[in-house]
């Protein structure tokens, strides 16, 4: 379904942006990965999908290094069909607590890089009247929780960018949107589940089943393939016309 577009996905080292950019690599697009940590493990991956895969190293906190990754995939493959925003980071803390350079770089990394990597790609899929952008928010973008402030701000802003560049290409082959998932098993989730069974002195499984009951009524984790799956509907023909959603899967959190 997707052969012959090039879909960039920020921050597709691991987690979420990797289980999407290979369920692109599916449908036959071709990757552009992002991100730190093995970078050759993820490109051999996606190549096995039988695409043509390409990595930049930008970091998302430098406009200027995602200026370069932009132009990067222009001259590799054409232009950017699909952007998907991926990239992000937590900190947990409260507000009066908060390290003022935890919450530059997360407001940076979760937010400011969708706006810099939407306004760069807009043009190109504006000219070709077909492009989609995918925002990776969060539960954090419609909801709150404690001792998230820098998080919950990036994603509700997320949220908002989303809408506004939805709004602003309606009547085009542009649609943008947004996934909101709620607790999924990467490493950024995995820290969280250490970090509460450290402080309450229990066991890694049973610290998974505290997080997941507190807030997530399925008790189970959303996979990086499920959310991969929304990700290939929205670039499908069924999803010319869904614009400016932020969709939740979220095991039922903000049903609540
Ligand atoms: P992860 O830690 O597995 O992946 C994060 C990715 O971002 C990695 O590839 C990492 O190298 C990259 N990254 C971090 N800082 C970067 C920077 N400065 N420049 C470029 N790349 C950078 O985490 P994940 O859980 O897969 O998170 C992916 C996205 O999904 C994030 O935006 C996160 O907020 C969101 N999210 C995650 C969950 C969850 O439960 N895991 C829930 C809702 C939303």
């Amino acid at each position: 379904m997707l052969k012959g577009k090039t879909a960039l996905v920020t921050g597709s080292t691991s987690g979420i942006g990797l289980g999407i950019a290979k369920a692109l690599a599916a449908q036959g697009a071709n990757i552009v990965l992002n991100g730190f940590g093995d970078v050759e493990g993820p490109k051999a991956e996606i190549a096995a999908l039988g695409v043509k895969v390409a990595y930049h190293g930008a970091d998302m906190s430098k406009p200027a290094e995602i200026e370069d990754m932009i132009k990067f995939v222009q001259a590799q493959f054409g232009q950017v069909d699909i952007l998907v925003n991926n990239a992000g980071i937590q900190h947990v803390a409260r507000v009066e607590n908060f390290p003022i350079e935890r919450w530059d770089a997360i407001i940076a990394i979760n937010m400011s890089s969708a706006f810099h990597a939407t306004r760069l790609a807009l043009p190109a899929m504006q000219k070709a009247n077909w492009g989609r952008i995918i925002n990776v928010a969060s539960v954090h973008g419609l909801v709150a929780s404690a001792e998230k402030s820098a998080y919950v701000t990036a994603k509700h802003g997320v949220v908002g960018l989303t809408k506004v560049t939805a709004l602003e290409n309606a009547t085009t082959g542009v649609t943008c949107n947004a996934i909101c998932p709620g607790w999924v098993l990467t490493p950024l989730v995995q820290k969280q589940v250490d970090a509460k069974a450290a402080a309450g002195g229990i066991s890694n499984a049973e610290a998974t089943k505290q997080l997941l009951g507190e807030k997530e009524p399925s008790l189970q984790f959303t996979t990086p393939e499920e959310l991969g799956a929304l990700a290939v509907f929205f670039c499908s023909p069924a999803g010319n016309n869904v614009r400016g959603v932020a969709w939740n899967m979220d095991g039922g959190w903000t049903a609540q």
